[in-house]
């Protein structure tokens, strides 16, 4: 007698929500597909305890008949495809049959529809995949989901959902990004009785966009389109002023149809080559437009990748539309001085100007050559650089350090110097208090000789002969350690808002940021739900006064989403320490007084490692009198 038995519809229904059903998130993206692929003009989508209790999704769309329910929540029931010709030309979202009879399986369903045909509508309850009566009832034109106890009949999985935060984040995004792909249809996401987004139906997807995602990024778009063959690139970049510290905001339209391809986002990345810094990504809108022949997307169960058939074809299209364009926009119209508020702002119009012949530089080299290389930096390890000595540093007593250009203290001597600072030496030639300046002080019995030089580098003289030191690296190293002893000590200085500011976010970033609202408080950052996307600011670092709200919670939101998944939260402090202290740090370019040489000088004596910046790069490279003797032939 064989022993291999036919599975029974219930338990090949239970191994297909395993695939199809991983989270809440899940459930929201297939019955908001079937609602749009239902032709729905709005559609509503409620969830309670970040989905796990109830999720439920109301449309207006052609709803579904009497006849039809019973089918609906049966697997490889469909009215999408009919053929396996069909199969190769799908137009709508959905075409497997399976998703309302995965979901049915694995929690408690309620069905409620009614066909513009009917007067009365029609309900049918559906719990673990087992049907109850079909049963008239009053309801709305469209159809009406609700989706109670997610996986509540298989334990093991059930435990696997994380925080409702965390699913109240991927419940937003998968919301998000269908919603960014529709803009005529009206979109609202309400979570626990809280409205967290509520997008009107709009004409452009622009306005999409900015209602989405950021108004501010919606007008520095820069729309890109492009037909070759039947394949149609369109939507929009962002100028290289705007980039985030993750690729979420890149996203990809297949026949609208969310996708992701690490193909298509390499691409994108090429394009930007040389307009962003590295770690940095491009933010993208973009949508292929082709026939349904062109493309299979019947290989991953959500639906999520797909597979081109001329995927060498679209990712030279990609490329080369981004590369034109970038190259007929003036990218550099829109580079703004770095802080238009410094006092220093000539000196900005210099960087600005640069930044511009830059950009010049590498759009005319690309058109040149289009060919990949290009010529790395020099690592600036001459010949005859010693390495840095291990720190032989004794970890003093921290000075408090005032450093920060904000900081109005900044330039008042008195605040600055230790009482053990002697002579100054200033060039007598040069007038104006930034002019370079040749401070020496007498440090804890080192000689130190400050000049800088190139707006970049201090030299200065110790004992072990001439160093190098990157006023950036060494600025942001002696920052971290002094926030970090005072995160640790709770004592930053905050800065509270006489008013709280609103700040709107997308969906995603609002839930992380609420998500870390405890970590942030120790950031001295005070922040609160404010309904929707938007969170009221009320407190927030005093170094960082030169940030806006908004630029601090976009720039908090970008680094909590790159965390990772269960992202540790030391590490993410400590990250999020690192980008303080880099973002409050004087940088390359910044022209100092002698003051200011002087206090960044004697700094470095006080910071545990005043070798390597937070990142890791040197902060200093020291030139041993031997190796000068040996460079002079003396030896
Ligand atoms: P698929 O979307 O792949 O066809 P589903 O299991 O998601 O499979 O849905 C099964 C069928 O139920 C759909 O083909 C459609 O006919 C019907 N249906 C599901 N949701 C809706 C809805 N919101 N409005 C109208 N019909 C729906
Ligand atoms: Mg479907």
């Amino acid at each position: 007698m064989g022993l291999i038995e036919q599975l029974p519809p219930h338990i090949v229904n239970k191994i297909a929500a395993g695939e199809v059903i991983e989270r809440p998130a899940s459930v929201v993206k297939e019955l908001m597909e079937n609602s749009v692929d239902a032709g729905s003009t709005r559609i509503d989508v409620t969830v309670e305890q970040g989905g796990s209790q109830l999720i439920r999704v109301v449309d207006t769309g052609r709803g579904i008949t009497p006849e039809d329910f019973a089918l609906a929540v049966t697997s490889h029931a469909t009215s999408k495809i009919r053929s396996d010709d069909d199969l190769f030309s799908v137009g709508t979202l959905g075409f497997r049959g399976e998703a309302l009879a995965s979901i049915a399986s694995v929690s408690r369903m309620r069905l409620k529809s009614r066909t513009p045909d009917s007067e009365l509508g029609h309900e049918l309850e559906v719990t673990g995949g087992q049907s109850g009566d079909l049963t008239p009832c009053g309801c709305p034109l469209g159809t009406i989901i609700e989706v109670h106890d997610l996986l509540y009949n298989t334990p093991v999985r059930r435990k696997f959902l994380r925080t409702t935060q965390t699913e109240m984040g991927h419940i937003t995004e998968a919301f998000t990004r269908i919603a960014l792909a529709y803009p005529k249809i009206h979109f609202t996401l309400t979570h626990n009785t809280r409205s967290v987004a509520d997008y009107p139906p709009v004409e452009s997807w622009r306005e999409r966009i900015a209602a989405i995602i950021d108004p501010a990024i919606a007008d520095s778009l820069i729309d890109v389109e492009s037909v070759e063959d039947d394949i149609r690139l369109f939507g929009y970049v962002a100028h290289p002023s705007h980039s985030r510290g993750n690729n979420r905001l890149q996203y990809l339209l297949l026949n609208g149809r969310f996708i992701r391809d690490r193909s298509l986002q390499h691409a994108l990345s090429e394009a930007y080559r040389g307009l962003l810094l590295t770690g940095r990504f491009p933010i993208s809108f973009l949508q292929l437009e082709m026939p349904p022949s062109l493309v299979d997307v019947n290989v991953h169960p959500t639906k999520m990748e797909v597979r081109f058939r001329e995927a060498g074809q679209i990712y030279r299209q990609l490329l080369g539309t981004l590369r034109t364009r970038f190259l007929t926009t003036d990218l550099t119209a829109r580079m703004q001085p770095v802080d238009e508020k410094s006092p220093e702002s000539a000196h900005d119009a210099d960087r600005t100007a640069a930044l511009r012949q830059e950009v010049v530089n590498w759009a005319t080299a690309e058109l040149a050559t289009q060919t990949e290389g290009r010529p790395a930096p020099s690592s600036g390890e001459g010949g005859g650089f010693a390495g840095t000595p291990a720190s032989g540093y004794a970890t003093g007593p921290h000075e408090p350090l005032r450093l920060n250009r904000l900081d109005p203290s900044w330039t008042s001597a008195a605040t600055m110097s230790p009482p053990h600072a002697t002579a100054e030496v200033t060039d007598p030639t040069v007038a104006g208090e930034h002019a370079a300046s040749n401070p020496s002080v007498e440090t804890a019995g080192t000689r130190l000789i400050g000049m800088q030089v190139l707006d970049r580098y201090l030299i200065s003289e110790t004992e072990d002969g001439l160093v190098v030191i990157d006023q950036h690296a060494l600025h942001e190293r002696v920052l971290y350690e002094q926030i970090r002893e005072k995160v640790l000590a709770g004592t930053m200085e905050t800065q509270s808002l006489l008013v709280p500011e609103p700040v709107d976010l997308s969906a995603a970033e609002t839930a992380a940021v609420l998500d870390a609202k405890e970590l942030l408080s120790k950031l001295a950052i005070e922040v609160d739900s404010f309904g929707g996307n938007t969170i009221l600011v009320s407190s927030y670092p005093a170094m960082l006064s030169n940030w806006s709200p908004a630029e601090l919670l976009r720039n908090l939101a970008d680094q909590l989403l790159s965390g990772g998944k269960a992202p540790d939260a030391r590490d993410l402090l400590d990250e999020l320490l690192h980008m303080f202290s880099c973002k409050a740090a004087i940088k390359a370019g910044d022209r100092l007084t002698h003051d200011e040489i002087t206090a960044l000088l004697e700094q470095r004596e006080y910071v545990q490692d005043s070798h390597h910046c937070p990142h890791g790069r040197p902060t200093s490279l020291v030139f041993s009198r031997d190796d000068l003797d040996k460079q002079f032939k003396r030896t």
